[in-house]
């Protein structure tokens, strides 16, 4: 198995997780990889997850011309794109419309961190970008003003959450911790009002995260 075929099995794997978790809404949200300098594999366009095989990824060059593939893509592949061309350390992106991240968007409100895990991950609150039409290039434009060339996640007004990385675990994980973040923040509404974690703290946590944090790190033994 080529690179590209692995990373549209992973394309696949993920999709099926999203699915299950319920971060995607019947055939909403897209997932996309760059195994090679000029492909990304992307999922297809309204094929529902369930349904979704190795076969139905399709592959695209990043002028968006489909390479190889029976389906058309994703109809948010100029967002893809746009993200592949702006971010070179970008290799996987991950777009969800899970419910407590869609509440903040929904409201055009941004996540801020109360949770380790999002200074860690994300490594700071997860903006709004203004709202557009999906699939339009005015979309991934404005999406783009967000992500910089730092950022992790964007907010789509009123549509849903994009977390982006350097593989598809990564992408992956940023989605499902923003969606918890939004949550803790929902349900600790209810009882007053949480407390957002320091600059100061967040830059710490995500130091620590980087740099001393796992196994496999080699400060974290020093
Ligand atoms: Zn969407």
């Amino acid at each position: 198995m080529n690179i590209v075929e692995k990373a549209k099995e992973e394309v696949v794997s993920i999709a099926r997780i999203i699915y299950r978790e319920g971060l995607v809404f019947e055939t909403w949200g897209n997932i996309s990889a760059r195994p090679t300098e000029n492909e990304v594999v992307i999922t297809p366009s309204g094929i529902p997850y369930e349904k979704l095989t190795f076969v139905d990824i399709v592959t695209v060059n990043l002028a968006g011309q489909a390479v190889k593939g029976k389906w058309k893509p994703s109809t948010e592949l100029p967002l893809h794109l746009a993200i592949y061309e702006q971010r070179k350390d970008v290799r996987a992106i991950v777009h969800t419309h899970s419910s407590c991240a869609l509440a903040f968007a929904a409201s055009r409100q941004d996540v801020p961190v109360v949770l380790e895990e999002q200074a860690q991950i994300v490594g700071g609150p997860v903006k709004v970008a203004d709202y557009a039409l999906p699939g339009s290039t005015e979309l991934a434009e404005n999406a783009l003003k967000i992500l910089g060339n730092e950022e992790n996640a964007v907010l789509l007004a009123n549509h849903g959450l994009v977390g982006i990385g350097k593989d598809l675990t990564t992408a992956l994980q940023i989605c499902r911790i923003i969606e918890r973040s939004a949550r803790i923040i929902l349900w600790s509404k209810l009882l007053g009002s949480p407390y957002i974690l320091s600059p100061e703290d967040v830059t710490a946590l995500r130091n620590n995260f980087l740099f001393a944090y796992g196994q496999n790190n080699p400060a974290a033994n020093s």
